[in-house]
This record gives structure tokens, C-alpha cells and sequence, in this order.
């Protein structure tokens, strides 16, 4: 019972999570997959329709084909890391397309007529192959094979276009069209970088957020919450019970003596203690109520939709099952004070409340569990008279 029910949620939540991963995982094996049969299949279609004079697709194409066909294969087999299957997807599309684009400037016929009906409707590819960079390979990736490729477009349309204008000046038709197509491509490279930029990011900040909240309300030796996140949980409760009239009540558990057992056998043995009965507590508590390690050897269960009696009782559980059990070793008692909010008071009225229990309690000889409030003051049943 308890808070190790959770615990196993928490554990539920885990494996939750590991399977949603390796279902993500497998759902993008079967994507690079399918877009690797998809290059093959254009391959292929393109190959059929060929210009029978266009060396590069009668040679090339069935090869490229083949290859695209095998790395489909090869991502469907499962046994390679995703990583590098996208590095492999990514590197032979970026050598196709810009060795295609290569031919067409370097061997094809550069002054031809046909050269920019030719390469124009090749840069979609180059397009495609900026975004597809930094979507497989992510920011650093996409910035080496998305830059490299636009800043090598760039480098072969200027080598082979802008010398043509010495020939004939109304190529610079040519310059202004392919300077507008580089444009888009580098349109392409910032959008796709900025989004995989701020997608890294943004999941990078929102995973240390969440680690750093959790340290922020975890107290570190006994692993509950701490005081901070205690005090917030209390503000919440208080407000519920202000405006729905809920009741809540407060437990504060305080070791006794447990000084001498740090000055007798030394911190680490106290350590071992407080840690005992924050898993105690973590176990047996409800889970709706949260165990709170208030500083040093005190503990607050706050317990909301919890009245005086319930609390009593439960602060009497406690007492036992401490005093029963051989807390890290050591035979030990504690003393607690129980209240619950009134009609008036602030969330320090009733932590001063329980607090001046736990000091009576004390006051009477510690290894007791004391209930006040206006309906007038109880000892549980489970106190013992301090040994
Ligand atoms: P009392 O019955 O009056 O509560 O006596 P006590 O000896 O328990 O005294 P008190 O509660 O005032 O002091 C708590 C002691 O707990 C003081 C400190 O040495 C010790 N302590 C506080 N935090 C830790 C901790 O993290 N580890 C260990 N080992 N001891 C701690
Ligand atoms: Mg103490």
C-alpha cells in the first residue's frame, strides 16, 4: 500500500515509456526503409523512360537501383544502428544528386540550350536533400551535408554558367534564374536548421528542467520530498480545502534522542535510520498523502481529505511500525504530533499547531503520538511511556 504503489507506477510509467520508444524506433526502421525502396523504384522508372543517349542514367541508375534496394533490405534486417543507416541514406542520396547535377553542368553540354531545362528541374532534389540532411542527421549533420551541398550547387552553377556570358550575354538569363533557385535552397537551409536547432534545444532544456525540478523537490539522503515541495504541496491543499471545505490534516514525526545515536555510532549509522524510515513511510503512507522530510530527523505527512480521528490513527500506525521495526538497525522511538486545519487558519497556524504537539509530546517524555485542536487535545492509544 501506499507510497510503494507509487513507486510501481512509477516503474509502469518506465517500461511505458521504453516500449514507446522501441515502437518509435521501429516505426522509423520502416520508414528509412520505405523511403530507400521508393530512391529504388525512381531509379528504376527513371532508367525505363531513359533519353537513350544519356549515358549516366543507363549506367548509373540500375546500379543506384540495386544499392537502394539493398539498403531497404539492410534497415528492415534491424541488426545496424539507425544512426548509422541515416548517415548511409543520407551520404549515397547526397552523391547522386550532386554527381547527376555535376554531369549535367561538367559533361553535359554547358552552352546547349537545354542546359537549364535540364538542371532546373534537378534542384528539387538538391532541395530535398537539405531538409532530408537535417532531419535524418540533425543540426550538425544537416549544417555539413546541407551547407556542403548547396555551397557546391552554387560552386558548379557560377563555374560553368557566369563564363558562358562572355560568350553570349543572354545567358544572363541563366545567372538570374539559378541565382533565385539558390535563393530557395538557402531559404531551405535556414528553415530546416532553425527547426532542428530549436527542436534539439528545446527537448534538451525541457529534459534538464525536468531532472533539475525533481532534485529541486527531492530531499537527497532519504529520496522523499523535501521541505520546499512540502510547503507547495501544503499551499495546494490548503487552497482545496478553503474552497471545497475538504479536510486536511498534518503528522510531524520527530526521532528521540537521535543525537546519541549519531554521537554513539556516527553519522552514517544515523543516516542509515532516517533513511529506514523514509522508506517506511514511502511504503506505508497513502498515496494520496506525501511524506516530507522536514529537516534533520523531523518528518510531516501531510494527509489531505484526512480528519482528526483518520490522522490519529494513522500517526499511531507510524508510531508502531517504528518502534517495531529495527529502523537501520537500531532500536529506536519517535515522538508526533497530529492536527488538522481549521476554520481560519493559515498554513503556518496549522504547521505551529503540530509543531506544539510534537513539543509537548516531548515535554511528557518523548515516544508518543499527541492530537490537539480546538476540540481539545488526545494521546493515541499506541504511546508508550518513554523508556
Ligand atoms: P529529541 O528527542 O529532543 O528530538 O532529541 P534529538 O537528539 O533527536 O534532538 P533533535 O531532534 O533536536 O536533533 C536532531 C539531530 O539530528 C541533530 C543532528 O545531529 C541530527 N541530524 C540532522 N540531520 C541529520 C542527517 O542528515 N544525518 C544524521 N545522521 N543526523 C542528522
Ligand atoms: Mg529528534
Amino acid at each position: 500500500m501506499g507510497q510503494s504503489q507509487g513507486k510501481r507506477d512509477s516503474w509502469q510509467a518506465i517500461e511505458h515509456y521504453r516500449s514507446t520508444l522501441a515502437s518509435l524506433a521501429h516505426y522509423r526502421r520502416w520508414s528509412n526503409a520505405g523511403v530507400a525502396a521508393l530512391g529504388s523504384a525512381i531509379f528504376l522508372i527513371s532508367w525505363c523512360y531513359r533519353d537513350p543517349a544519356d549515358v549516366f542514367i543507363a549506367w548509373g541508375y540500375p546500379v543506384f537501383g540495386a544499392i537502394f534496394a539493398g539498403l531497404a533490405w539492410w534497415t528492415l534486417r534491424g541488426r545496424s544502428r539507425l544512426v548509422l543507416i541515416d548517415r548511409v541514406l543520407v551520404g549515397l542520396a547526397a552523391v547522386i544528386i550532386l554527381g547527376r547535377l555535376a554531369w549535367h553542368y561538367l559533361v553535359g553540354d554547358p552552352l546547349g540550350a537545354n542546359l537549364m531545362p535540364l538542371v532546373g528541374g534537378h534542384y528539387w532534389a538538391v532541395g530535398l536533400l537539405i531538409v532530408g540532411s537535417f532531419l535524418l542527421l540533425g543540426f550538425q549533420g544537416g549544417a555539413i551535408v546541407g551547407g556542403l551541398s548547396l555551397g557546391l550547387s552554387v560552386l558548379l552553377a557560377s563555374s560553368v554558367v557566369v563564363p558562358c556570358i562572355d560568350v553570349d550575354s543572354t545567358r544572363c538569363d541563366n545567372v538570374v534564374y539559378l541565382a533565385r533557385i539558390h535563393l530557395f535552397l538557402l531559404v531551405f537551409v535556414v528553415l530546416s536548421s532553425t527547426a532542428v536547432l530549436l527542436r534539439d534545444r528545446t527537448r534538451d532544456v525541457v529534459a534538464k528542467l525536468g531532472v533539475l525540478e525533481e532534485v529541486a523537490r527531492t530531499d537527497h539522503l532519504s529520496g522523499l520530498s523535501n521541505r520546499r515541495a512540502g510547503e507547495a504541496f501544503l499551499a495546494t491543499q490548503f487552497e482545496l480545502n478553503r474552497r471545497y471545505g475538504h479536510p486536511l490534516s498534518v503528522i510531524l514525526i520527530d526521532l528521540d534522542n537521535f543525537k546519541r545515536i549519531n554521537d554513539a555510532y556516527g553519522h552514517p549509522a544515523g543516516d542509515s535510520v532516517i533513511v529506514a524510515l523514509a522508506d517506511m513511510l514511502r511504503r506505508e503512507a497513502r498515496d494520496v498523502d506525501m511524506a516530507v522530510r522536514w529537516g534533520g530527523d523531523e518528518f510531516l505527512v501531510i494527509c489531505p481529505e484526512t480528519g482528526r480521528e483518520d490522522a490519529l490513527r494513522t500517526a499511531a500506525r507510524f508510531h508502531s511500525l517504528i518502534t517495531a521495526d529495527c529502523l537501520g538497525g537500531f532500536d529506536v522511538t519517535a515522538t508526533l504530533g497530529v492536527a488538522e486545519l481549521q476554520w481560519g487558519d493559515r498554513p503556518e497556524d496549522l504547521i505551529q499547531r503540530v509543531d506544539e504537539q510534537l513539543y509537548r509530546g516531548k515535554e511528557a517524555g518523548r515516544n508518543t503520538v499527541r492530537l490537539g485542536g480546538d476540540r481539545g487535545d488526545a494521546v493515541a492509544e499506541s504511546s508508550q511511556s518513554a523508556p
